[in-house]
């Protein structure tokens, strides 16, 4: 039988390294090497005694993740492929200069991350559902993503959002476990108003993430502004429909007294009708919620198409007349959200292909 795996140093908070190395002062040393000087092993922790060393050497690993391929330039998008330790691959995005979207100003780093291997929620649209879910990522995995991606760039990032492979509030523990890491003084030290966490609309997750106390902000993937429309390309609508997904949404307005966003992906003849647009401005206005309109990017084996520009000025023009603050990303590289959501463009096949190429 094989010995139960190890857990990854980095998926521990300090509290809990506390409870680990002894006296607990050790356990501000151990997390000053892991995330200021960054060291790759437990034998590079020079001021730790050699007993605790081997101590943690024996019951805690020390997980990398490889970048396998970096695709891009230093002023465009990069999107960084990632074998994990049982070889699945997944991807992150960075961001250079990025739009002034999720409350971030124009000259920050964001990077866009995965939290899970595939995604379960095959939404219509969406390239990262088609091969379904493979399995959760661990907190050091979703760390780990921040942090091989500021090493490989020598960059540091300053805004993070969650939309990248997978449903974050569906691995909710690590996705917190993960976020409380990033933000800590101790660990990466982002502010929690520079984490956006995309969600599909898991309304139970939803609720619970505003009942704690991070002020991360929430992006709403609503692609529809009714259940007819919003069931036809994502099932979850199927179970949480859409007004107990926007009750949720209020709940977390009023919660953490900031406005939300709603993310749109116009296509073509499904969801980009006037009549739409009115609908979502008047969701959008009950909330003061904001619009990103995201036209649909192509990907390979679905039908669907991007509307013509005409149409999308006009739905923008609707919801821009009845007062809700909106922007329509135009088709380009920083364009976070469809960089984000064509993380899976290239299928698993495509991928593996890819990765022989650049090791052979
Ligand atoms: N599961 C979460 C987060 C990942 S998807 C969620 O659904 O919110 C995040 C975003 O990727 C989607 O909201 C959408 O804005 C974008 N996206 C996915 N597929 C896309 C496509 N084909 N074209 C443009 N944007 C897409
Ligand atoms: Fe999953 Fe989000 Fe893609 Fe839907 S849009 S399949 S929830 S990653």
């Amino acid at each position: 039988m094989s010995a139960p795996a190890k857990i990854d140093i980095k998926s521990l908070h300090l509290d809990e390294l506390r409870g680990i190395a002894q006296p607990s002062y050790r356990a501000g040393q151990i997390v000053d090497w892991l995330y200021k000087k960054r060291v790759h092993s437990f034998a590079e922790m020079t001021d730790l005694p050699q007993a605790l060393r081997q101590q943690l050497t024996a019951n805690f690993c020390f997980g990398k993740i490889d970048a396998l391929r970096v695709l891009g330039s230093k002023d465009t998008t990069r999107k960084f492929l990632f074998r994990l330790s049982d070889n699945n691959l997944i991807e992150s995005v960075l961001i250079p200069a990025s739009p002034a979207l999720y409350g971030s100003p124009s000259d920050r780093r964001t990077i866009c991350i995965s939290t899970q291997v595939g995604c379960a929620y095959g939404c219509k649209f969406c390239a990262s559902g088609l091969d379904g879910w493979k399995r959760n990522l661990r907190a050091d995995e979703i760390v780990n993503q921040i942090m091989a991606v500021e090493e490989a760039t020598g960059e540091r990032i300053d805004n993070i959002v969650f939309m990248g492979m997978g449903e974050p509030l569906a691995n909710y523990d690590n996705l917190l476990r993960a976020i409380q890491i990033i933000n800590a003084p101790w660990g990466i030290g982002i502010g929690a108003r520079r984490v956006t966490v995309s969600t599909s609309g898991l309304v139970p997750q939803i609720r619970q993430l505003s009942d704690q106390p991070l002020q991360i902000r929430l992006a709403v993937s609503l692609h529809g502004a009714n259940d007819d429309v919003r069931s036809r390309i994502m099932p979850v609508n199927r179970k949480y429909n859409l007004s107990a997904l926007l009750d949720a949404c209020r709940y977390f307005t009023s919660r953490k007294k900031q406005r939300i966003t709603f993310e749109y992906i116009l296509i073509a003849q499904v969801n980009d009708s006037d009549e739409q647009a009115r609908q979502l401005a008047k969701h959008a206005r009950a909330l003061q919620a904001k619009v990103n309109l995201i036209p649909y990017n192509k990907v390979e084996g679905l039908d669907w198409t991007q509307p013509s520009q005409d149409r999308q000025k006009k739905f923008l023009g609707v919801l821009r007349a009845a007062g809700v603050r909106a922007t329509l990303r135009r088709e380009k590289g920083d364009d976070i959200a469809a960089a984000c959501g064509q993380l899976r463009l290239q299928t698993e096949r495509g991928l593996a292909a890819a990765v022989l190429e650049s090791s052979g």
